[in-house]
């Protein structure tokens, strides 16, 4: 299977299976729209998707680029100067659906655009929306979604265009079953999962556990979406539980100490901060936030990584040995970069 990067994440083969969600703000609405993808990211999402619906839309990525770090999808439709604005205003990834833009000239400018700066696109094929023509000759079935994802890929081909993801989504659980086997067999691309209008919070995560759950089991699926008719970041939370019912997901143990005397710093409030972060990192490592430097160290030393507080610092510690001392105003930051950097030689040996 092709690996396909959106900017610096690897999507595909044996990569780890990458965590979306969309926002449901008017992304012309700048700041309402970055405050939800800071949520977003905060809760887990690894990548996050806008709806690009004008080109007021396609203008406001520009500023949300300058301020969010993490990698953007426009989700278009129907207008190919969408898409063009989108890529030329620095978006990451591009969703649609290229039947929906019919003239092979406009395709034609996209996918070169695209290929120019390395923008994969994710074909999204959706039950709901199938051209007429797959549908009088396939109905309601998995194969019209193959055939349709089928006809986008080898339009994409043709331009010789290959950082290309699939997604074959229905609001029928067999169907979603069926289509997204029957593509992990016939085609050589990732995949993203989900299944479309899935519903209310408790329906949508009842109806998306068992699919998705069923598709990751069987080792299908390179990326993942819930789509929950809730606030997003409620996605992410019935995401993380999928992956980790299918063996795909362990973040950090947190071991903190319950403070006492000897605690010189204002640690619930650091742990409060530190907590949602350290969690979203998907790795097994032990992690520890202790109350002093006298017996911190020591009493976390099966921690892989640990902070102990000090009056304005703390040390920073591994496997109870100290490694150097932090100031204050930088531990968030650093704490996070040395946990980070524990992680990236750890997968690399
Ligand atoms: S690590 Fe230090 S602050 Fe925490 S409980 Fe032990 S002695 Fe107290």
């Amino acid at each position: 299977m092709k690996t396909v990067y959106v900017r610096d994440i690897p999507i595909g083969n044996n990569h780890p299976i990458v965590i979306q969600s969309m926002t449901n703000t008017k992304t012309k609405d700048i700041s309402a729209t970055i405050q939800q993808i800071n949520e977003l990211v905060t809760a887990g999402s690894q990548i996050v998707r806008l709806a690009i619906a004008d080109m007021e839309d396609a203008e406001s990525i520009k500023e949300i680029k300058k301020q969010v770090s993490v990698p953007l999808v426009a989700d278009i439709h129907f207008d190919y100067r969408l898409a063009l604005k989108a890529i030329e205003n620095g978006i990451d990834k591009l969703r649609l659906n290229p039947g929906n833009i019919k003239d092979k000239k406009q395709i034609t400018e996209v996918v070169l655009a695209c290929k120019e700066k390395k923008i994969p696109i994710r074909i999204g094929i959706n039950g709901g929306s199938l051209n007429k023509e797959i549908y009088e000759k396939y109905g309601h079935t998995a194969q019209a979604l193959i055939e349709s994802a089928n006809e986008h890929i080898k339009i994409l081909e043709e331009l010789d265009f290959h950082d290309i993801i699939i997604s074959l989504k229905d609001t029928d659980i067999d169907i979603t079953l069926e289509a997204n086997r029957l593509a992990s067999s016939s085609f050589n691309y990732p995949l993203h999962i989900g299944l479309t209008e899935a519903g209310t919070i408790c329906s949508g995560t009842v109806r998306s556990s068992y699919v998705l759950g069923t598709l990751l089991k069987e080792k299908i699926g390179n990326t993942i979406r819930v789509s929950l008719t809730a606030n997003p970041t409620e996605e992410i939370k019935v995401v993380k539980e999928i992956l980790k019912m299918t063996g795909n997901y362990s973040s950090p143990t947190i071991i903190s100490c319950p403070t006492c005397g000897r605690t010189d710093y204002n640690m619930l409030e650091l742990i409060n901060k530190l907590e949602p972060m350290i969690s979203n990192l998907n790795y097994p490592l032990k992690v520890a936030i202790m109350g002093c430097v006298v017996n911190g160290p020591g009493e976390a030393k099966d921690a892989d990584i640990g902070i102990a507080g000090g009056k304005n610092q703390v040390i920073l510690f591994k496997k109870g040995q100290i490694v150097k001392t932090i100031k204050e105003e930088n531990i968030i930051n650093e704490f996070m970069k040395e946990i980070q950097t524990l992680i990236d030689e750890k997968n690399q040996e």
